[in-house]
């Protein structure tokens, strides 16, 4: 039962954007930024944001060669480019937005390693630069074997990405948290979506626990969740694995890498080795929204750890989690109307 001021000032919103993750975040902002005085709220179901967003490994990437040539395998090349140029536009967006310093975003190298199988992709690099070459304002890959010695990694070959970085993801949605506040954003945590009912006028969306909001639009931002509060996208969950090292005293990389196809990737962070992946080893396993860890694949990751990033080291694993990502049929983000009033911002994969 809502009271008479309730009814009156505190359920109704210009916009209410549902999910409070990174695309959920920065499409508020936006929002706010054209329109400063709209009332916009996003709703957030955890206490945290609790998808992709503050789980994920920290790459700002625009995709490796040998996953550009798997996806030319799928694509038309000219949807490999538009995806490619989307991911770049992206960080270019979040760059803008945030500032390099507040998410600490560093261009320390990035980095493909090159098994002896997948050495022919090495012979199609220039034909790779030149398919990105009009979205770019250089070639994207360059062999970089000569750094490998120093690196200590054990693989065959090694590429150079020369359009990518790195960032703190906790410093990043920190500061996109900050900023909506700070624009007077109403972030509501705790807040589960269960559905939504729309009328020619106005949008209801109905809470967990009885309470019904109103908004003139609502954007849905829920990504691998989507399909709980709007039935029949195609939309599946990924789930994927990370790991973290304690620090590793003298550790000879910096920088991103990627293998197999960007289904594994680590990175130096803070004097560490973050390291994540192998969703490859159990794809129905990891189809989830479970926020679970996959014994069989944390082991993987331990044993590459071991074998190919500190190949005769002993180092301990200081901490691990996982987090849910999206996919389709398709790699393509759902970026467009639903309805009327009603938008969708979803299916936010990485890069594998
Ligand atoms: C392990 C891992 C590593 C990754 N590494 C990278 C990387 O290094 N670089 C990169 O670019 N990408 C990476 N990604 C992908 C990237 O993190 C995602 O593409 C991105 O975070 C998606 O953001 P989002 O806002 O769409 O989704 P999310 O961050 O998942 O946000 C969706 C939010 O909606 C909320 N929600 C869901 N349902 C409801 C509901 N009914 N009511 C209210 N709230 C709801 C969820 O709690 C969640 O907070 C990685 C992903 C994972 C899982």
């Amino acid at each position: 039962m809502l009271s008479y001021w309730e009814k009156q000032s505190l359920i109704g919103y210009d916009c209410i954007v549902i999910g409070s993750g990174i695309v959920g975040l920065s499409t508020a902002i936006s929002l706010k930024e054209k329109a400063p005085r709209r009332r916009i709220a996003v709703l957030e179901r955890g206490l945290l944001p609790v998808g992709a967003s503050t789980r994920n490994a920290g790459f700002a990437c625009i995709g490796s060669l040998t996953e550009i040539l798997d996806d030319l395998e799928h694509m038309p090349a000219e949807t490999v480019v538009q995806l490619v140029n989307l991911r770049r536009k992206g960080l270019q967006l979040l760059r803008n937005r945030i500032g390099d310093e507040r998410m600490d975003y560093r261009e320390n190298g990035s980095y493909e390693l090159i098994s002896a199988p997948e050495a022919p992709a090495l012979g199609r690099l220039d034909e790779v630069n030149e398919l990105l070459g009009g979205i770019l304002p250089g070639p994207a890959f360059s062999i970089a074997d000569d750094k490998l010695p120093k690196m200590g990694i054990a693989a065959q070959h090694l590429i150079q990405n020369n359009f990518e970085g790195e960032l703190n993801t906790g410093k990043m949605m920190r500061t996109l948290i900050d900023l909506a506040i700070e624009r007077g954003i109403e972030i509501k945590t705790g807040c589960e979506v269960l559905g939504m009912d729309e009328r020619a006028d106005i949008v209801s969306v109905r809470i967990k626990g009885g309470l019904t909001l109103t908004a003139s639009y609502v954007c849905v931002c829920t990504n691998a969740f989507t399909t709980d509060i709007i039935p029949g996208l195609d939309i599946s969950p990924g789930r994927g694995q990370v790991l973290v090292t304690e620090p590793v005293k003298g550790l000879p990389f910096k920088g991103i890498y990627h293998f197999d196809k960007g289904y594994y990737y680590f990175r130096e962070l803070q004097g560490r080795v973050l390291f994540g992946g192998g969703r490859n080893l159990d794809f129905e396993g990891e189809t989830t929204t479970m926020p679970e860890l996959n014994e069989r694949i944390q082991a993987d990751l331990e044993e590459k750890l071991r074998s190919i990033i500190l190949p005769g080291r002993e180092v301990a694993i200081e901490h691990r989690w996982s987090g849910i990502m999206a996919f389709g049929q398709t790699k393509q983000p759902v970026i467009k109307a639903h309805s009327e009033r009603v938008f969708l911002g979803v299916r936010m994969g990485a890069w594998a």
